[in-house]
């Protein structure tokens, strides 16, 4: 089955083709003469994952799919969600992204305190947080939705380089070190992505 996947990046296509196995060929929209940058304005991460997968649908009315992540942190009432990206501006710079992301924790964190100390609040300020993929994938004409979260916390400060994004600050459930430190080859078996990727292949491979 030919499936357009709407991404230029070479490690999520290579993922996605290692997840769904024999019987997919993966293409890009640049190989479908796709070159502009796809929108993606919506307000949830399934909002735009649906909106780029039907903007390659439009065009090339193949079937496809498309996916879009964010991490929700609790003590931020859910943000970054769908800013995760541009968090702390259109650069889309993944230091400056994690700096913010601290700053702000540690804001919340203190007001957290203080209400404690004025008798205002009982609660335990919590670091917990999760990353959440959405997939779109259209066949025939028909939605299909899929998503895949990883559970975890947002450490204190940044730890390893390894992985990209948000990683040296995130704590996997069950992990003591960041994604950072974790590598890859852990992480990818764990991951939001791989589980909403794993998902759609499931379903197709039942179909
Ligand atoms: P995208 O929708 O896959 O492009 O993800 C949006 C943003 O979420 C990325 O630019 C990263 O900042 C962040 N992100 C998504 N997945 C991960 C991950 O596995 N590790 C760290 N950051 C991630």
């Amino acid at each position: 089955m030919k499936l357009v996947f709407a991404t230029g990046n070479p490690g999520k296509l290579r993922e996605a083709a290692e997840i769904l196995g024999e019987g997919f060929e993966l293409v890009t929209p640049a190989e479908m003469g796709i070159t502009e940058d796809i929108p993606e304005t919506g307000n949830t991460l399934r909002a735009n994952s649906m909106q780029k997968a039907d903007y390659i649908y439009k065009k090339t009315g193949l079937n496809c799919f498309a996916d879009d992540s964010g991490l929700e942190v609790d003590i931020l009432g859910g943000a970054p969600g769908v800013q995760t990206a541009r968090y702390a501006g259109p650069e889309r710079d993944a230091d400056a992204n994690m700096d913010k992301l601290l700053t702000e924790m540690a804001r919340r964190e203190k007001e957290a305190a203080m209400a404690r100390t004025n008798g205002l609040s009982t609660g335990k300020a919590s670091r917990s947080a999760r990353f959440r993929t959405s997939v779109t994938l259209i066949v025939d004409g028909t939605h299909h939705f899929f998503d895949g979260i990883m559970e975890g916390h947002i450490a204190t400060e940044k730890a390893g380089d390894g992985g990209f994004g948000y990683d040296p600050i995130f704590i996997p459930e069950g992990y003591s070190q960041t994604n950072g430190q974790l590598g890859e080859e852990v992480k990818n078996r764990i991951s939001h992505r791989y589980k909403a990727l794993k998902a759609m292949a499931d379903y197709l491979k039942g179909q």
